[in-house]
């Protein structure tokens, strides 16, 4: 049996704001199985960001609650002191690809010496091994050696995106989390990073976390997805299972809402907007949205088994309906 390199269990992350507190992660647990990939979906606001940031424990100041456990190879690291986090988990063991993070590299450095920098900060290497670490790096993600003394105004995008890959890598990560990594580049470098990270997977043995609104992208690349909505994970399970058979109505409108080339179905839209995560509804979350809601939708639902590793979070369910 593959052993789970992460367990989440009843993750919680909550903002406090001058408006009121937002449950922006509301007790979510999932399992990711070494060297396999959880996709998590949703609209934006739903939570995707946040529970990547739980993980590597970015906290914001306003921070009102964090609380659950989160072990990585069995690990609790949720109460591992600050600077321990710092020193041995955070991108030596979990790193991280952050949205839009290909337009925040320090345009006066040059690219080589910005991915070798962690090994020379963390690692205590010297300047020219954390170099040749780096041109190794750079050989995995496509580039020549000639690129370390580019600048980032020389590079494409999708060039910086495989910079900022780099970066993540270069302290071989067990687990690597990538937020939006492609939503800012075009249709046909975002196959050619999607490639990448498939490669990158493979060769490393890689576990990844890859957050997305877009199900079809996330296909791509996971072996598990979690739908996300309004703080919680409606549905979890492994991708073929989700995909070609959504438990969920939020899930089967977002598949539903997928355009299809061989088919003359036209796309669904999913009418309304998710609630506001200050003073969500006590019921289902997606009962203003649902067409199958009835009565007990008023009361939250409770997580519901279809398998071992498949469930969703639906009275449909546990109504047996
Ligand atoms: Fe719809 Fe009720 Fe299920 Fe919520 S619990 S998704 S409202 S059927």
């Amino acid at each position: 049996m593959v052993k789970n390199i992460l367990e989440v269990r009843d993750l919680y992350l909550y903002y406090k704001t001058y408006k009121g507190i937002v449950q922006a992660v509301d007790g979510i647990s999932f399992n990711i199985p070494e060297g396999q990939t959880l996709g998590i979906v949703g609209e934006s606001g739903c939570g995707k960001s946040s529970t990547a940031n739980t993980i590597i424990r970015l906290l914001p100041k306003n921070t009102y609650k964090y609380e659950g456990s989160i072990k990585l190879n069995g690990e609790e690291i949720t109460t591992i002191p600050m600077d321990e986090f710092r020193r041995t988990i955070r991108w030596r063991k979990v790193a991280m690809v952050f949205q839009g993070a290909m337009n925040s590299l320090n345009p006066v450095l040059k690219v080589g010496f910005q991915v070798a920098e962690p090994l020379i900060v963390h690692l205590g290497m010297d300047k020219s091994e954390a170099l040749d670490r780096a041109r190794q790096v750079f050989e995995k993600i496509g580039l020549t050696p000639a690129f370390l003394d580019r600048y980032p105004h020389e590079l494409s995008g999708g060039m910086r995106q495989r910079i900022v890959i780099a970066m993540a890598m270069i302290m071989n990560p067990q687990l690597l989390i990538l937020d939006e990594p492609t939503s800012a580049l075009d249709v046909s470098i975002q196959a050619q990073i999607m490639n990448l990270l498939k490669s990158l997977k493979k060769e490393y043995h890689l576990s990844m976390i890859f957050i997305t609104h877009d199900i079809a992208l996330a296909s791509d690349i996971s072996d598990l997805l979690a739908v996300m909505y309004a703080g919680e994970i409606v549905e979890y399970g492994p991708i073929e299972e989700v995909l070609l058979n959504p438990q969920h109505p939020y899930a089967q409108k977002l598949i539903a809402s997928i355009p299809r080339l061989r088919e003359d179905k036209e796309p669904e839209f999913l009418p309304g907007n998710p609630p506001g995560l200050i003073n969500p509804p006590k019921g289902c979350r997606f009962a203003s949205r649902c067409p199958y809601r009835f009565e007990k939708c008023s009361e939250a639902p409770d997580l519901v088994w279809i398998n071992g590793n498949h469930y969703v979070k639906c009275h449909l369910y546990s109504e047996g309906k």
